[in-house]
């Protein structure tokens, strides 16, 4: 099951939605952001149907 999330870039803040398959419990992936287009990694703790926690990190 997906879920979109909105998630805000570290660098400038701008939330982008980003779909997350909370069948997975432990993920980690890199996106980049729409607005500055810098890449920052988001690390995603969930269940299935929930997320659990999300932290995101800019390099
Ligand atoms: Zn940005």
């Amino acid at each position: 099951m997906e879920i979109c999330e909105s998630i805000p870039c570290p660098f400038c803040g701008q939330s982008s939605e980003v779909a997350i398959d909370t069948s997975v419990p432990d993920q980690r992936f890199t996106t980049d952001c729409e607005v500055c287009c810098r890449p920052f990694e988001v690390t995603v703790t969930c269940e299935p149907g929930k997320i659990l926690s999300l932290d995101v990190s800019g390099n």
